[in-house]
């Protein structure tokens, strides 16, 4: 397993829903936390390491402690209120960063690995990392969100990585896009 970069296209993927919360799920979701804190990351959606189901991980403070890391399966944002903008990042567009505007205060409702329901009112850095997380089962990624404005700024990254990775696929280090996109569908139906 392993963090997957723009413009892979798992960034691009609608989710589909977990079924069945077991040991198999429980193992992925602990390998992702590895993965998170060797990029120190606080946020990490299962599309990003090229997986089409619909969960994420957070641990907004960073460092491994099991009373910070948060699974959210099959999230779903119920309620936004207000518009805050903030800087972000993602692990799949490694140092680059740019303002986002989001809502300041959502309702998410999600399982937990234990197959519970709950739901949590969030705001300020968790409210952003859920919206940002939310977003990447829904194949969005927060370039999607800025203004043209903004983005202007970091269209020579976005353009370097589009070149890396195609540049991968040519020597062979990548699979084709067809070939990722195949992969993808058969991970679907193994559900
Ligand atoms: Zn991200």
């Amino acid at each position: 397993m392993e963090i997957v970069h723009y413009p892979h296209p798992a960034l691009r993927w609608k989710s589909k829903p977990i079924l069945e919360i077991g040991s198999e799920l429980r193992s992925t979701v602990a390998k992702m936390f590895e993965l998170m804190y060797e990029a120190k990351g606080i946020g990490l959606a299962a599309n990003q390491v090229a997986l089409p189901w619909r969960f994420f991980i957070i641990n907004v403070t960073g460092e491994a402690n099991p009373e910070e890391e948060f699974v959210f399966i099959n999230p779903e944002i119920k309620s936004r209120k207000g518009s805050v903008e903030g800087e972000e990042g993602c692990l799949s567009l490694p140092e680059t960063f740019g303002q986002v505007r989001r809502a300041e205060e959502i309702v998410v409702e999600a399982f937990d690995l234990k197959g519970h329901g709950f739901e949590m009112e969030l705001e300020e850095l968790p409210g952003r990392v859920v919206q940002h997380e939310t977003d990447h089962l829904d194949g969005v990624i927060f370039p999607d969100r800025m203004t043209e404005m903004a983005l202007k700024e970091i269209e020579a990254d976005l353009a370097d990585f589009e070149d890396v990775f195609r540049r991968k696929q040519k020597r062979g280090e990548i699979p084709s896009d067809d070939d990722l996109k195949k992969t993808l569908r058969d991970l679907e139906l193994s559900m």
